[in-house]
């Protein structure tokens, strides 16, 4: 009786063994499909863990508002000046001026040296008066030549003491100073550290509190982002 247990026994474990590694296979191949779902891509919103600090970086609108929009921008590139002048003042008009989003700049240094220059000048303008920074971001993206082209030079010291003197409050000896010193040059660092650190591909790059759009232009979409953020309030 024993012995035919032992029988009957066999193909049943050889069964259990089948089972088993088929769950396994199913196990492997489920995990393989939602890691591959979670790689980061371009193609799509990425939600990183953690918001970005903003320890150091302009912010305009209430400071206590409770969602959190940044530009990753480069004051070279004519979509960036695009989205200020199409998005931000939607954005402006729906949300900060309610008191429930406020939004931040960080600089993105992809047009080489003008990039570098006119960073400098609005970390300096920054450091001296931080009320000021956003009136010369402002003039800073006006300044863009008409025709789109990012090889005309439109940015040089030269032309960024000249703007700094018509932005109120400014010393212009004092902007002079800081534009060569080590403290403007660890700002800008600190901002192509995080550039790098959240692997942005293109300008302007779009951030909902800890979401990055995969289109900057997609207003219904910042939206929808805001609006899930404040319900969870
Ligand atoms: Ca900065």
């Amino acid at each position: 009786m024993s012995k035919n247990q032992t029988k009957n026994n066999k193909p049943n474990s050889s069964m259990k063994f089948t089972v088993i590694l088929t769950l396994l296979v199913i196990a492997a191949l489920t995990f393989l499909v939602i890691y591959s779902n979670n790689k980061p891509d371009t193609d799509q919103d990425i939600a990183f863990e953690n918001k970005v600090s903003l320890e150091g970086q302009p912010i305009l609108g209430n400071p206590e508002a409770p969602v959190t929009v940044i530009e990753f921008g480069d004051y070279k590139c004519p979509a960036c000046k695009n989205w200020g002048d199409t998005i931000f003042p939607q954005l402006q008009k729906d949300y900060m001026e309610k008191g429930d989003v406020k939004f931040s700049f960080i600089n993105v240094l992809f047009h080489g040296e003008e990039s570098a220059i006119a960073s400098s000048a609005a970390e300096a303008i920054y450091k001296q008066n931080p009320e000021q920074f956003w009136e010369f971001h402002k003039v800073l993206y006006a300044a863009q030549p008409e025709v789109d082209n990012h090889d005309s030079e439109s940015v040089t010291v030269e032309k960024m003491i000249e703007m700094a003197g018509s932005v109120p409050s400014i010393n212009v000896e004092q902007f002079q100073e800081d534009l060569q010193s080590d403290e403007i040059k660890e700002a800008v660092m600190k901002d192509t550290q995080l550039v790098e650190d959240l692997d942005i591909q293109f300008t302007p790059s779009i951030m909902v509190n800890n979401v990055m759009l995969k289109d900057p232009f997609d207003y219904e979409k910042i939206k929808s982002l805001i609006e899930e953020a404040l319900k969870e309030q």
